[in-house]
């Protein structure tokens, strides 16, 4: 299987200018690619990947785009490749053949997006180098922060610059799958806004409170953002301050959830998880992108390891009411206030709120699994290969 391995770089100034031009060509390249796309469809014509490809080298030719030979023709190919997949994303999603949400029509890139990404390949001889600099290409010798060692030879290299001005590398590698033991333990999920995760066996996670803390901090950058005049330099300064928070809060988060679904995947050979959709929807659209982004980063995690360790994953689309549903007899109470955190059903069954929401989790994901097996399919939301991108 594939997998990401990230790690903050640390260009030069005038690396950052070569990266900033490479950023630049591959985005020209990638919006030239997109309006012929655009203007071929309109007349009912296809252009094929090759032809954009001929294209683009016929282009370098002219005065109009020849500073395009200044970067990497792999970053250029690659911008093209981007788009080439955007598209055939998009058709297959709207002919069903695609799994998910609907895919938009891949729109143009801007120099003010907040993440600017190009991608060497193998064929553009990226290397690391004895010293343990990342050699790309007309940029030079990148000095790199390893915070683990690369498992493998990369087969690609994707240079991002984010929101907050801070530079990464991210590797592809290939990882052999590494199947643990088999346990017996299966254990559902409830993820929660007071309690980040309620285990069926009745373990919880508590958000830890550094990682509070920082969330606080994001949270009045933001509304000091809000507060500032549309344009003004005092406003471009607060953005970044929210960029930096937002960076902050993603770092901590992500540590601490791995270690967390590592001691899942650990204890547990099924995990089922409330597919996120269905959570509640009474929230600020603040509370909720931060408890959003954490658990869907949370449920990723546990996904893509239990495909790297031999473990069984599965989210519980179908809606039904986890927290008034008791978990022992199936018979739907009464709808449960917040502050109800324990309540006992007629058959005579006391329960937690949470660890009851979660128990009905994993019945229903082993239901779930009950189905697909009897109808000689997998369930959909299990990714066999665990292919992450
Ligand atoms: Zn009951």
């Amino acid at each position: 299987m594939q997998l990401r391995y990230s790690y903050r770089v640390y260009p030069t100034p005038g690396q950052q200018a070569s990266l900033a031009r490479a950023f630049g060509c591959a985005r020209v390249v990638y919006n030239d690619a997109l309006a012929a796309r655009m203007e071929a469809f309109e007349k009912g014509e296809r252009i094929s990947d090759a032809e954009l490809s001929k294209r683009l080298t016929a282009s370098k030719a002219t005065p109009q785009r020849a500073w395009l030979s200044e970067v990497s023709s792999v970053v250029l190919q690659q911008a093209l490749a981007d788009l080439n997949t955007a598209y055939r994303n998009f058709f297959a999603s709207i002919t069903g053949k695609r799994k998910g949400a609907r895919m938009g029509l891949p729109g143009f890139r801007s120099r003010r997006d907040t993440r600017q990404a190009i991608r060497f390949t193998k064929n553009s001889r990226f290397t690391v180098t004895s010293g343990g600099a990342l050699r790309l290409p007309k940029i030079g010798d990148v000095k790199v922060g390893w915070s683990r060692e690369l498992p493998s030879a990369p087969s690609s290299v994707t240079l991002i610059k984010d929101a907050a001005g801070r530079y990464f590398a991210s590797f592809v590698v290939a990882v052999d799958e590494q199947p643990l033991p088999s346990v017996d333990a299966e254990v559902g999920i409830d993820l929660g806004l007071a309690t980040f995760a309620v285990m069926s066996d009745g373990k919880t996670i508590d958000s830890p409170k550094f990682l509070r803390q920082a969330e606080r901090r994001l949270r009045k950058a933001q509304q000091a953002l809000s507060r500032k005049a549309k344009g003004s330099k005092n406003r471009a300064k607060a953005r970044l301050k929210v960029a930096r928070a937002h960076a902050r809060v993603a770092d901590t988060r992500r540590d601490w959830a791995h270690k967390n679904t590592t001691r899942i995947i650990r204890e547990n050979q099924a995990i089922f998880v409330e597919n996120l959709s269905v959570k509640g929807l009474a929230r600020t659209r603040m509370a909720k992108s931060v408890h959003d982004a954490g658990w869907s980063m949370f449920t990723t995690m546990l996904e893509e390891k239990a495909a790297r360790y031999g473990r069984r994953f599965g989210k519980v689309d179908r809606w039904f009411p986890s927290t008034r549903m008791c978990s022992h007899c199936g018979v739907i109470g009464d709808k449960k206030p917040l502050h109800v955190r324990e309540w006992t059903c007629g058959c005579g069954t006391t329960h937690d709120r949470d660890v009851n929401a979660a128990m009905n989790i994993l019945a229903a994901g082993r239901a779930e699994r009950r189905n697909a097996c009897r109808a000689g399919v997998r369930p959909q939301r299990i990714r066999p290969g665990g292919q992450l991108v």
